[in-house]
């Protein structure tokens, strides 16, 4: 195992990661940053990207995380093509062991993200990006005026469903089982809405949708009993069953919440261990945003260099 020592070793190429090998670079920290197998994180598997400020017109997700990469070269970020497999957090240095690598670093920053849940579903994968989408925050607007199902039943769901009404004509929430795990008040709403319907104890069979051009046209549906399908037309599809954040290798050596979410200290990005920071949707699964992930990554570097000068 070869060895590669560094003053901060940044874990993840999301736009958490990116910012923070960015700002550590200008810091003049000489960042070493393991990208993960998914480089560039969750945005290479969407299409437009409109919410990301700076550009006026739609840009692709894929071609921000490039930007963002050749942005961390150009400052001379060190980039390494490796996951993480362990870590020891026990002292300084801290160490992290990829595949063939030991990492030794004197502060760490953890930027691995969050991964969808998704249906597992051929035809949803064929459609992602194209009428299939896990985040309605960011992809809802594409949707003014027109049909779309969400797929769940907790408060992801719920909340998704009622944000959709302020932009599609008609929402439809299909959900497996015939009660919401939402919260009450959440489920009164969302019952009263004139726009929302419910169709419970009903899994997603197929998404359909045209080649050319690739788009959504519908789904069918079996119900989970009786086996019985139906059809119905939809423009878009929105599966809101959950996030998985990437913390299997950190948990037993970091705090993490009831659902795997690193706790950082409130306002900053410091993990219960000194010197090791998190950043992006690997500890925030309320706003899940580039914008909001880069902006953690920001906070974490200059974190990181207070901590270092300390
Ligand atoms: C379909 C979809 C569409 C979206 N559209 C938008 C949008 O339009 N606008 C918007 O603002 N947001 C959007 N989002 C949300 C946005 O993508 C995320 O909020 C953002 O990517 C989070 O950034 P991150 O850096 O925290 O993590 P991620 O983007 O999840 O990146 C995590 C990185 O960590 C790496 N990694 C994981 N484990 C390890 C390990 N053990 N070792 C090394 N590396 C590791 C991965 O390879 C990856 O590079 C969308 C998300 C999805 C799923």
């Amino acid at each position: 195992m070869s060895l590669k020592k560094c003053k901060v070793l940044i874990i993840g190429s999301g736009p958490a990661g990116y910012t923070a090998s960015i700002y550590a670079a200008r810091a003049g920290l000489n960042p070493v940053q393991v990208t993960g197998f998914e480089q560039g994180g969750q945005l290479m598997v969407t299409t437009d990207v409109e919410n990301y400020p700076g550009f006026r017109q739609a840009i692709q997700g894929p071609w921000l995380m490039e930007e963002m990469k050749a942005q961390a070269e150009h400052v001379g970020v060190e980039l390494v093509y490796d996951m993480i497999q362990s870590v020891d957090f026990s002292k300084r240095p801290f160490k992290c062991k990829g595949e063939s690598t030991e990492y030794v670093a004197d502060a760490v920053i953890i930027a691995t993200g969050a991964k969808a849940r998704w249906l597992g579903l051929d035809s949803e994968k064929k459609f992602q990006g194209f009428g299939v989408s896990a985040c309605a925050t960011c992809d809802g607007f594409f949707f003014k005026g027109k049909r779309i199902a969400i797929i769940g039943g907790g408060n992801t769901a719920v909340e998704e469903a009622l944000y959709m009404t302020n932009h599609a004509s008609h929402v439809t929430l299909i959900h497996r089982r015939n009660k919401l795990r939402a919260e009450q008040v959440m489920q009164d709403k969302l019952f009263n809405h004139p726009k929302i319907t419910v169709i419970w104890d009903h899994v997603v069979d197929e998404i359909l949708g045209t080649d050319a051009p690739k788009s959504v046209t519908g789904l069918t549906l079996k119900h989970r009993e009786t086996g019985v399908q139906q059809h119905l037309d939809m423009d878009g599809i929105f599966i809101a069953i959950g996030h998985d954040p990437a913390t299997s290798v950190f948990k037993d050596h970091l705090e993490t919440d009831h659902e795997g979410y690193i706790v950082v200290r409130p306002g900053t990005t410091q993990t219960a261990i000194e010197g090791v920071f998190a950043a992006g949707d690997v500890q925030d699964k309320v706003y899940r945003q580039a914008v909001t992930a880069a902006g953690q990554g920001c906070m974490a570097a200059l974190e990181v260099e207070k901590f270092l000068q300390e």
